[in-house]
């Protein structure tokens, strides 16, 4: 006993003498490790609103909202700091590789929660048909750029090439009716492309898809 209270007693002489262990914050700011896990900083360029990081992120710290609604139908990914553990799953798992990074940023205190965010908009692409979600237009346009010649094979990823290059509008507000030969060279999800394209090799309009199920 007496020797645990020498050590003690040995501590406090030293602490006397000694710099404290710890930092004189926020008057000092802490340095971060340079692989230090911070707030996850989303790029407005190298997104392309997929929502696969919504998908992966353990503590569902990333929402993924679309309105179809109005003339640009759109869709926002939103990183919510206040649930987020800092896994770096979404950087790790991130389609475009660059969409989303780490930062070394750490003193997210606040008191106020709904100021911690941070989000993108992209616009999103319906059928011209139904009105389904198909995808981003960003997100479309990566595709095109990765898969190259390939991408031509594919009649949605042809009609926004032609929409970026200039050779068709880019304001064709969606028409939503029952997909039939003419529908064929527009932007449709699989459902309506399959009835258009019955439609065109039998002249008979096949029974609606349930797309319900
Ligand atoms: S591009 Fe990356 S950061 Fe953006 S929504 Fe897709 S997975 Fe998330
Ligand atoms: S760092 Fe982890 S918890 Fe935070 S948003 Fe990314 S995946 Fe979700």
């Amino acid at each position: 006993m007496k020797l645990f209270k020498l050590r003690e007693l040995k501590q406090a002489f030293t602490a006397l003498f000694n710099k404290p262990y710890t930092n004189n914050f926020p008057a000092q700011p802490h340095i971060p490790f340079p692989r230090f896990r911070g707030r996850p900083v989303p790029s407005d360029d190298a997104c392309i609103a997929c929502g696969a990081c919504a998908e992966v992120c353990p503590s569902r710290a990333i929402e993924v909202i679309n309105t179809v609604e109005g003339n640009i139908p759109s869709r926002a990914v939103i990183w919510h700091y206040d649930l987020c553990i800092f896994c770096g799953q979404c950087e790790r798992l991130c389609t475009t590789i660059d969409g989303v990074k780490l930062s070394n940023e750490y003193d997210l205190a606040t008191d106020d929660r709904s100021t911690l965010f941070a989000r993108i908009d992209k616009e999103l692409i319906l059928c011209e048909s139904c009105r389904a979600i198909i995808a981003p237009r960003a997100q479309l346009l990566w595709l095109i750029k990765r898969m190259g010649a390939l991408a031509s094979g594919n009649f949605n990823l042809v009609f926004e090439m032609q929409k970026e290059l200039g050779l068709v509008s880019r304001a064709q507000p969606p028409t939503p009716g029952f997909a039939s030969r003419q529908d064929l060279y527009r932007v449709l999800c699989p459902h309506c492309r399959h009835q258009a394209l019955i439609f065109n090799q039998t002249g008979k309009q096949p029974p609606a898809l349930d797309n319900s199920l």
